[in-house]
């Protein structure tokens, strides 16, 4: 497949801060992505040096195979043909659906230009509506007109920087699997940016984990999940604690819920101290188990329960009960480990 977009040991500073430093990335055509991290990693400023709103201090970006930013070159962002999505929606007020979404389609003739308009909104499901302004259709419809203006012109890669962040929750997760059936549909290839790591999931194919600049990890949802690279991207992604473990053999630990042998072979040698990562569908219910913990915090999740459970050493542990299994707090239940991947880190805290 073809590479569409590569970023090449980037770095971008604000005044003299660094706030990129040596990042590199491959987008193929077709792929969906996000970049995840925390408020200020520097997010925006990658999705912005793409775009051709930030100069690059170091590295280049390519578009198919064109060199569009380096710290000799530098290609104006309307000629990067990139479509756009914002927080914001950005819409024009002052024009109504259809006129919006033909914002950018000037150089085609007026049939043409209908015709693609009425595609769009059929594509976002917003046929009929079309005579409307932004402010007479909900925030979730005007982010559709927004990806609907943005796809028109049919571009080759297009950037969302948090575009679910103004919508209440449930809606974010509906739009965001919306949108990827409709970026699918059309076979774009786009990046999304957010903070929000179920808006990452339900959207990117592969994710990169952003902190302080850099990119940590770039993988699957399901490796982000289950082998984190490292300390930050397994506190980030997801919930889960932090034992304490010995190790016994390379793929072998010794926790206070037990030993346990798992996917990964570690090299610091029998005895060393880690510390491994159980995910709370690591840890399951095992009425008959000698194991026990007592609960002492339970969050109700419909198909699951969330239990904190302390166990005998002290330590707690989360685990994911199905629901009908309702205990109540002060109760003691047992558990047990059922987990594949060992995922251990030098550093204990
Ligand atoms: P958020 O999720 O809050 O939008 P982000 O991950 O997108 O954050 P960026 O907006 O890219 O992060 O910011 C990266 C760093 O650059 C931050 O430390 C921020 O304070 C700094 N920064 C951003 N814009 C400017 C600016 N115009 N002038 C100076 N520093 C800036």
């Amino acid at each position: 497949m073809q590479t569409l977009l590569s970023l090449k040991n980037i770095q971008c500073q604000f005044d003299d801060r660094i706030v990129i430093d040596n990042l590199s990335l491959h987008i193929n055509e077709g792929n969906l992505v996000c970049l995840l991290g925390p408020s200020g990693c520097g997010k925006t400023t990658v999705l912005r040096a793409i775009a051709g709103f930030h100069a690059l201090n170091a590295g280049e970006i390519r578009i198919r195979e064109q060199l569009v930013s380096s710290t000799s070159r530098f290609l104006p962002p309307e000629k990067r043909h990139l479509g756009m999505v914002f927080q914001d929606y950005a819409l024009f007020p002052h024009l109504n659906l259809k006129d919006n979404i033909a914002f950018g389609l000037d150089s085609k003739t007026r049939v043409e230009s209908q015709r693609i308009v009425g595609e769009m909104l059929e594509l976002v499901g917003l046929q009929g509506l079309e005579k409307r302004f932004p402010h007479e259709i909900s925030g979730g419809q005007q982010q559709r007109v927004a990806l609907a203006r943005a796809l028109a012109p049919k571009p080759d890669l297009v950037l969302m920087d948090e575009p679910f962040s103004n919508l209440d929750v449930d809606m974010r997760e509906r739009l965001s699997e919306e949108v990827r059936d409709i970026l699918e549909h059309q076979g774009a290839t786009a990046i999304l940016v957010t903070h929000d790591q179920h808006e990452a999931f339900a959207l990117g194919e592969q994710i990169g984990v952003m902190h302080d600049g850099r990119l940590l990890q770039w993988d699957t949802p399901y490796n982000l999940y289950h082998e984190p690279n490292c300390r930050f991207v397994a506190d980030f992604i997801g919930q889960g604690v932090f034992l304490p473990g010995t190790l016994l053999a390379p793929d072998t630990v010794a926790t206070a819920i037990g030993t346990y042998q798992g996917n990964r072979a570690y090299s610091w040698g029998k005895g060393a101290d880690v510390g491994v990562l159980f995910r709370p569908d690591d840890i399951v219910p095992d009425s008959s188990s000698d194991l026990k913990g007592k609960i002492i915090k339970k969050a109700f999740k419909g198909a699951e329960i969330l239990y904190t459970l302390r166990l005998p050493t002290g330590h707690e542990v989360l685990s994911l009960f199905p629901s009908h299994l309702d205990h109540g707090l002060g109760e003691e239940v047992g558990i047990r480990i059922e987990a594949d991947h060992l995922v251990a880190f030098a550093e204990t805290r």
